[in-house]
């Protein structure tokens, strides 16, 4: 089941992962492709006049750098609970609008995908439920997302995608789209963008017509056409099946008399330069030199040179007075002009109504200026890059520079933490001490317990350990096991004492007799000690108090059930075990706890915590612990990792700089393993 849940939640992940880097990676690179659907919805809502081109712009580029940037974090498991929340919250937006485009109709194409994509307005609410209903499962169990970069690394990636697609999406606004998903894209024909292929469907209309007899109306089609005793009063015609539309649908240009002058243009033979200005109220100045050098290029070489706009007359003059044009203009549609290219003004190169140059006016083709005819010179070659090529620049200028980085955090993260060694050695402060403590619960007998204590004791005696090394064993084996053991390598402790004193309390063993036969330590708040013999916090509280007053050190464990975990209350659950028992020492009876973390659904069950997941509960006990006994005590408390440690993943969990070490059940029971995990400290 929780196999079945994992593969549901990563997968749910994963569909949300790469739509958000998909729609965000398409916003990005054409910002004013996302700019004219923005001002599409605003003209649905008659709000055109009221929100200036400025901020829907900017509206454009946030709505990109929001989406790849969810979509990376989601991805990457950054944040996992708060990117889950959000991505739920943006759902629930985008959905709304989609019903809202589905029953109104306002828009064709939702713009989702840019140009990248068009998808009806069905489709688009359809699309929107999955992802709703994936949101909301990743936001049910965000843990069960694994991370696929450590916590100390996360940062970068974050603000990294942020920076890249903010720089994307400035390169693409000064330059072009790097992207060309439009009709008028390099190579493309517009000829044959427009041609409608012999068979294609055609449009589908039905006829109904209105008659009356004897004053009564009613409606017939040709098939049931009346007699001619009806009078005929009207007739309604209605599209009943779409045609198909050719890709270029909008493409004409008129000159100022208003003749049709398309198919003059578009079926010269060679080159033609098209400028593109829907607006001349808008278009950019700054480049005008160049553009009248170019057109006076193009009549040197007898090239036709068109000014396409939508302005009028008015707009002409003005711009022919302020920048001294003196090329001839053309009407074309606003909407087609913005299509052509995503520049205002913007330049085209057609070779027999191919498309085989693009141009931003910040870009304007220099090598015109050599003089030399097109057909000698690069920019007359239709030459565009590959595709593969530019998504490798794109992986490049990404996911190499996110690579280094995230080596250079590592490198300094390490220095730092020499450094911070080196000084609390300086200061002659101790280092917390490292830990491994073996618990063998109840499944030794005497013979055995102590074959396996000498067997511990010989091989620590042997390489000595750089950790501390405790065995917890049953009350039965404490003082033959004492009697075996050097405890300046390998200390004692029990698994429980009573939460009484003295007295008459058959089968009871007191803390006071634990410490008698040499033991030197004792767990208690164990989950097992917890959960099958009911030991209430309060009872644990008795327990903390009575074998610190008889000199013992405790090993105080807390965890959560995995229901907790997946609810996410972890942190308030292990709160609260603290709280109960331990919360309420002194600061000089705190230095005796150390403290173990130890997640119910990874003790004995194989499965351990992730080294992320351990290290953020330690680092979460340690701030705990630090708003109660001060920074200083928390940084010197001790606090281990238990669930299923071993030798295969001790490493990793000891390498987490909260982790001081492991309580070790069922691989305490074998020395060769449990030596190994000791070995992880090496
Ligand atoms: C334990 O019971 O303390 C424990 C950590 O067990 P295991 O290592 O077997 O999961």
């Amino acid at each position: 089941m929780k196999t079945v849940k994992i593969i549901l939640v990563n997968l749910c992940r994963l569909a949300l992962a790469l739509t958000f880097v998909f729609s965000g990676f398409v916003k990005a690179i054409d910002p004013q492709g996302t700019q004219y659907k923005l001002q599409d919805y605003l003209t649905a809502l008659s709000l055109q006049g009221f929100v200036p081109d400025a901020v829907t712009l900017l509206a454009a580029v946030a709505l990109a750098a929001i989406e790849l940037t969810m979509g990376i974090m989601i991805l990457f498991a950054i944040e996992r609970r708060r990117i889950s929340k959000f991505v739920v919250a943006f759902m629930a937006v985008m959905t709304l609008i989609t019903v809202w485009i589905f029953f109104a109709n306002p828009v064709k194409d939702c713009g989702c995908f840019g140009d990248a994509i068009h998808l009806t307005n069905g489709q688009t609410l359809a699309k929107n439920i999955v992802l709703m209903a994936c949101a909301l499962i990743v936001v049910r169990w965000p843990l069960l997302m694994p991370r696929l970069i450590s916590k100390t690394n996360q940062w970068i990636i974050t603000n990294y995608t942020l920076l890249y697609i903010l720089a994307t999406s400035a390169w693409c606004l000064w330059d072009l789209p790097t992207f060309d998903f439009r009709p008028y894209h390099l190579g493309a024909n517009i000829l044959k963008g427009m041609t409608i292929p012999k068979g294609a469907p055609q449009p589908k209309f039905t006829t109904t017509f209105i008659l009356e007899k004897h004053g009564v109306k009613k409606e017939f089609t040709l098939d049931n056409y009346p007699d001619s005793t009806w009078t005929f009063i009207d007739s309604k015609t209605v599209q009943t099946a779409p045609g198909y539309v050719p890709p270029i649908h909008d493409f004409s240009i008129e000159d100022q008399q208003g003749n049709d002058i398309t198919q003059q243009a578009l079926h010269h033979k060679g080159y033609t330069f098209l400028l593109i200005m829907p607006h001349l109220e808008q278009a950019d100045q700054s480049q005008f030199g160049d553009i009248n050098e170019i057109y006076d290029y193009a009549v040197d070489h007898h090239y036709p040179f068109y000014c396409l706009t939508a302005s009028d007359e008015k707009a002409r003059q003005k711009w022919e007075d302020m920048t001294g044009a003196e090329y001839p203009f053309y009407t074309c549609d606003e909407t087609t002009l913005k299509t052509i290219v995503r520049s205002n003004p913007g330049l085209v190169l057609l070779k027999d109504a191919t498309v085989i140059g693009k141009w931003s006016h910040n870009r304007l083709p220099k090598e015109i200026m050599s003089d030399k005819p097109l057909n000698e010179l690069s920019i007359g070659q239709l030459n565009p890059d590959s595709v593969a090529k530019r998504v490798t620049e794109i992986f490049l200028w990404y996911v190499l520079p996110l690579f280094l980085l995230s080596l250079v955090d590592r490198i300094i993260v390490n220095i730092k933490r020499r450094k911070d060694i080196f000084v609390s050695h300086k200061n002659n402060r101790t280092m917390r001490k490292k830990i491994v403590a073996g618990n063998w619960k109840m499944n030794m007998n005497l013979q055995d317990g102590v074959a396996l204590a000498k067997e511990i004791n010989a091989a620590c005696a042997a390489d000595k350990p750089n950790c501390g090394v405790i065995v917890c064993t049953p009350f039965i084996h404490l003082a033959s096991v004492a009697q075996v053991l050097d405890q300046n390598v390998v200390a004692l402790g029990a698994e429980n004492c009573a939460d009484k004193a003295k007295g008459a309390y058959t089968g009871e063993v007191s803390a006071e007799m634990v410490k008698s036969t040499g033991a030197q330590y004792v767990i208690l708040g164990h989950s097992e000690r917890r959960q099958y013999y009911h030991e209430t916090p309060e009872i644990l509280k008795e327990k903390v108090q009575l074998a610190l007053a008889n000199g013992l050190k405790v090993i105080f464990c807390c965890g959560e059930t995995l229901e907790e975990r997946e609810a996410n209350k972890q942190n308030e659950v292990v709160k609260a075990e603290l709280d109960g028992s331990v919360f309420n020492l002194s600061a000089d009876e705190w230095k005796n706890i150390v403290l173990a973390y130890e997640p119910i659904w990874a003790i004995g069950t194989g499965k351990t915590a992730t080294s992320d997941q351990a290290e953020e509960m330690l680092a979460y006990i340690r701030s705990i612990v630090a708003e109660k006994y001060g920074k200083q005590a928390a940084e010197d408390t001790t606090i281990l990792y238990g669930g299923s440690c071993k030798p295969g993943n001790a490493k990793e969990l000891f390498a987490k700089p909260d982790i001081d070490g492991g309580l070790i059940g069922g691989a305490s029971l074998k020395a060769a393993d449990f030596k190994a995990i000791i070995d992880a400290w090496k």
